[in-house]
């Protein structure tokens, strides 16, 4: 039996490459991110391939290592290449992620070191890290230290994290669904819609709240809704607003939101998945007034602190709540139970092993400081500003409201012709020259363009470039429509 252990035991040696081996790789990837990024500027933001990425199924798994100079040559043909760059500052489009170097350490960090983040026993110092950033990002809420959170895979789960613990603070048992309301615009993330269904909430009553002309919940038509609601023997229990919409970038008036929620005992959601760490900055701080007044919050790092993506966040601001609705033990969790002086991540989302994210958040924190984030931040924020007077200098452009955060909405009004469908043409070629990349939405029933400035390596060119590009594109659309 010996004999057959070494065999296989020298076999799986190619497991665990030694410091030769590991210099070589490490070196060989290195190079990879390092040409990568010195090229950022120059690269495409969009591209798209004729086989679409199909030409990595020439890559399936094997039983054979594969050299990897093959590998990495796959990535970048393969999966760098075709589709969106969203490394580059060209992609002002959808809520574009970053991609901070830092982070890029951090995750190396984790990887190696391999914490069992999300356990306090097994890993006390990783678990008061993520508490202790989860603390910081609650203090930019406006929410007291107590609170409790979750660093989070994104906004979407963020979001249903959120609504669970709601749904489990009002006690809603499942009799009560088909009477509980919960309160919306038609501008919340759809992820809103998908976690209410994951939450088990379908039956309830969702009611789409009014907005004004600029896209934000009307406070007045939520209190009347609620009180009809009420008067009807119905269960209004959950209001769900955003501090940033992803269409326009709306700030819904989450001071008064706040105030409705908590006379009338309603769970305050906010989700600020795009638009809370705007806090940050004291250009539009106060634009978000009201935060501190909910009862949960979600707050995305991979887009407003640039991180690349699988970073968001969730804060609950009664941690009774979130606690009691995730946690959760097992009789081989015994030994552990034990040794706890800080709630941990397992006890407070659904996941249990999980990936080492504190790390990446905070390294890129640390390095650099709070105040570059700041700095960022505010130069976006006038960068859109700059982007909305600009625009509208061009001939045949008018816009949508001033931006509150950091998207113009825009389009293009043509003397004769279907608008729609000459702003579908001018998406459609800055797409094929794929310097940069736009988006759009459908506003008041019409095809609208968008411009998002949040990219942590948009700067003034990509955005003079976007307007020379919608310029140039936009006469010639003109001269062939
Ligand atoms: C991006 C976004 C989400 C979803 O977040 P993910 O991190 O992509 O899961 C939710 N809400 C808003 C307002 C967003 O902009």
């Amino acid at each position: 039996m010996k004999n057959e252990i070494k065999k296989y035991e020298q076999k799986a040696k190619l497991l665990e490459p030694n410091t030769d081996e590991r210099k070589i790789l490490t070196n060989m990837v290195m190079n990879y991110s390092e040409e990568f990024l010195n090229n950022i500027n120059s690269s495409l933001t969009y591209k798209e391939t004729e086989d679409k990425g199909a030409g990595i199924y020439d890559f399936d798994i094997s039983d054979e290592p594969t050299n990897p100079d093959i590998i990495l040559n796959a990535v970048k043909e393969h999966i760098d290449k075709p589709g969106i760059n969203p490394a580059s500052g060209g992609h002002m489009a959808y809520i574009p992620g970053g991609g901070i170097f830092y982070s890029a350490l951090g995750d190396w960090l984790a990887a190696i070191i391999n914490k069992y983040a999300g356990v306090f026993f097994a890993a006390p110092g990783a678990v008061r890290l993520e508490n202790m950033l989860l603390r910081w990002i609650g203090s930019i809420a406006g929410y007291p230290s107590d609170a409790a959170g979750n660093l989070t895979s994104g906004g979407s789960i963020g979001n249903l994290i959120g609504i669970v613990a709601a749904r489990d603070a009002k006690e809603l048992n499942a009799i009560y669904f088909p009477k509980a309301v919960i309160y919306l615009t038609s501008h919340a993330h759809h992820s809103i819609r998908k976690s209410l269904r994951i939450a088990g909430l379908y039956d309830c009553i969702v009611r789409e709240i009014d907005m004004d002309e600029g896209f934000r919940m009307i406070p007045g038509k939520l209190e009347s809704a609620i009180f009809k609601d009420q008067k009807a023997g119905l269960i209004p229990f959950l209001a769900i607003s955003s501090a940033g919409t992803t269409d326009t970038g709306a700030i819904d008036p989450l001071s008064d939101i706040g105030d409705i929620c908590f006379q009338n005992k309603i769970w305050h959601h906010i989700d600020g998945a795009y638009g809370a760490f705007f806090k940050l900055s004291d250009l539009v701080a106060d634009n978000l007034q009201g935060m501190e007044k909910s009862d949960s919050i979600v707050m995305d790092p991979h887009k407003g602190l640039f991180l690349p993506y699988g970073s968001g966040s969730v804060l609950v601001k009664n941690s009774e709540y979130l606690y009691n609705s995730f946690r959760h033990t097992a009789n081989y969790m015994q030994d552990a139970d034990l040794h706890k002086d800080e709630m941990s991540p397992n006890d407070l989302s659904p996941e249990m092993s999980k990936h080492f994210r504190a790390l990446r958040l905070w390294l890129p924190l640390k390095l650099a400081g709070v105040s570059a984030f700041k700095a960022a931040i505010n130069e976006k924020v006038l960068l859109a500003r700059y982007f909305y007077e600009n625009i509208q200098k061009i001939d045949g452009f008018e816009v949508g409201a001033y931006p509150e955060l950091s998207i113009v909405t825009y389009r293009y009004v043509p003397d004769k012709g279907d608008a729609d469908e000459f702003n579908k043409r001018l998406i459609s070629e800055i797409l094929k020259d794929g310097r940069i990349l736009l988006s759009s939405t459908i506003l008041n029933g019409k095809f609208t363009l968008r411009l998002v400035s949040m990219h942590l390596r948009t700067h003034l060119p990509q955005i003079e470039l976007a307007l020379e590009l919608l310029k140039e594109k936009s006469e010639y659309i003109r001269n062939n429509f």
